[in-house]
């Protein structure tokens, strides 16, 4: 393992043959680096065509140097970006050139770690910069680029500062006990702590929203054998993922499916059908099936129109997952399509009412009312904002119960440890490296 303060080397771009590759160095060697490379320093920021040239002076490609002097650059380093031919042995001559001048391979996600420690990126913007490349739909790109240009660090910086306002009013109190008794029914302060309060809501609410853009939404089918979770599924994802047959109980195993529904990535599950008395081959689907429905965010129940009986499996549904019942084969029955708020009524073989589904879908993801100010989080940001806000809530009710400060200082201590987490103000060491090591070398 390096240490920190090596000058480090990877391709900024993809493996493989391309029209350019982009090759980065970052560190304190890179100034004498470039010289030998390049013959002599260019320009700062300016685009300079140069021969590369090998530790032996022999050119080995030619192109594009721009270098960034400390620290006005990405990593807040000194940084040399070269762009030469894409091409893999090139790429890796230049690279090997510029370790024999005493850089070292990049780690994945070193760059961008450089870039949080010397606080040119926190770290829900270097964690962006992995959801803007892998971003499944535009929409989850914009969000993602919205999260880099800071719109989710603002909004926790802001409530951060509010929860650090708070505490310093609290502790004051606590400090002059003869006035803490009178302090903590000022209604100064428990204007604040309502303030708090709503502030903590909409960011979780937002946050959550920022949670399904950047994993998508998923939504398990579940349904009796032959209901046509199969049909629907295909119908929705608009191609022939599902085997449908007419024969009882053959999707043994679970179906995953990405679909774009108007910009919400579903991730559509296939279960077996969830049968009261499962043959044993189908058990270990049904096994799979019930854990899928466990962490699932909704679940479509597919019944058939031309059935009186329904099954149970509507019992056995966990209650904290919603449930839309889509009532399918309305054209055997004669029905026509419509949604009444509970049941869809559809066809999945001619696809009258579909969009009444899709439509169901985006509302209860909570898609509708997207706005400008959406971005992307990570399970990890709404993990570390819900801890703040259980803290922030015990904290109120020991007030309440309590009429005395200490217990409500504490949890609030705790809240907003828990909410620094998510820019990294008090990320563990660990919890840094297993974020960094998500990321690709060169990022
Ligand atoms: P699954 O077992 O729930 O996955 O059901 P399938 O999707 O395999 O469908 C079972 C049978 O019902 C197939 O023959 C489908 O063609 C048929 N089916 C499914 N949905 C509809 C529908 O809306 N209308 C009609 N007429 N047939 C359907």
């Amino acid at each position: 393992m390096g240490s920190d303060t090596d000058t480090i080397v990877a391709a900024a771009t993809p493996p493989g043959r391309g029209g350019i590759v982009v090759v980065r160095v970052s560190g304190s060697r890179t100034e004498p680096i470039a010289r030998a490379l390049l013959g002599s320093l260019p320009e700062p920021r300016t685009a300079t065509y140069r021969s590369f040239l090998d530790v032996d002076g022999s050119p080995i490609d030619a192109g594009i140097a721009l270098y960034f002097p400390a620290p006005a650059s990405f990593t807040g380093e000194a940084v040399l970006e070269l762009q030469g031919h894409g091409g893999p042995t090139l790429v890796s001559m230049i690279v090997d050139a510029v370790v024999a001048l005493g850089a070292r391979k990049a780690r994945p996600g070193e760059f961008s770690q450089r870039a949080f420690l010397n606080d040119k990126l926190d770290l829900v913007q270097a964690e962006a910069i992995v959801d803007v490349i892998d971003s499944g739909t535009a929409q989850a790109a914009r969000a993602a680029v919205r999260s880099l240009t800071v719109a989710l660090s603002e909004a926790v910086d802001d409530l951060e500062a509010q929860l650090k306002a708070l505490r310093i009013l609290v502790e004051a109190a606590i400090d002059f006990p003869e006035e803490e008794i009178d302090f903590l029914s000022d209604s100064r302060l428990s204007a604040n702590l309502d303030d708090c309060a709503a502030a903590f809501e909409t960011l979780l609410a937002k946050t959550e929203q920022g949670r399904v853009l950047r994993d998508g939404y998923q939504v398990v089918i579940v349904g009796k054998p032959n209901a046509g979770k199969s049909s629907l599924l295909n119908l929705l994802s608009g191609q022939e993922a599902a085997i449908v047959t007419e024969v009882a109980g053959t999707t043994r195993d679970i179906l995953r499916e990405q679909i774009d529904i108007d910009g919400l990535a579903v991730e559509l599950v296939d279960t077996a059908g969830l049968r009261d008395d499962p043959g044993r081959i189908e058990a270990e689907g049904i096994r799979r099936a019930r854990q899928a429905i466990e962490s699932a965010d909704a679940v479509l129940w597919i019944q058939d129109a031309t059935e009186a009986e329904h099954g149970t499996i509507g019992e056995t549904l966990p209650a904290n997952v919603p449930v839309i019942v889509v009532r399918n084969k309305i054209d055997l029955a004669g029905e026509a399509p419509g949604d009444d708020g509970d049941v869809v009524s559809l066809s999945a073989i001619t696809g009258a009412g579909i969009d009444l589904l899709r439509r169901r879908i985006r509302l209860l993801a909570g898609y509708e009312n997207q706005g400008e100010g959406a971005f992307t989080a990570r399970r990890r940001h709404l993990d570390a904002l819900g801890k703040a806000h259980e803290h922030y809530g015990q904290g109120l009710h020991a007030l309440e119960e309590t009429r005395a400060g200490e217990l409500l200082a504490e949890e609030l201590r705790l809240s907003h440890a828990a909410l620094g987490e998510i820019n990294g103000a008090t990320s563990p060491d660990d919890l840094l490296g297993a974020i960094f090591s998500e990321f690709c070398i060169g990022k």
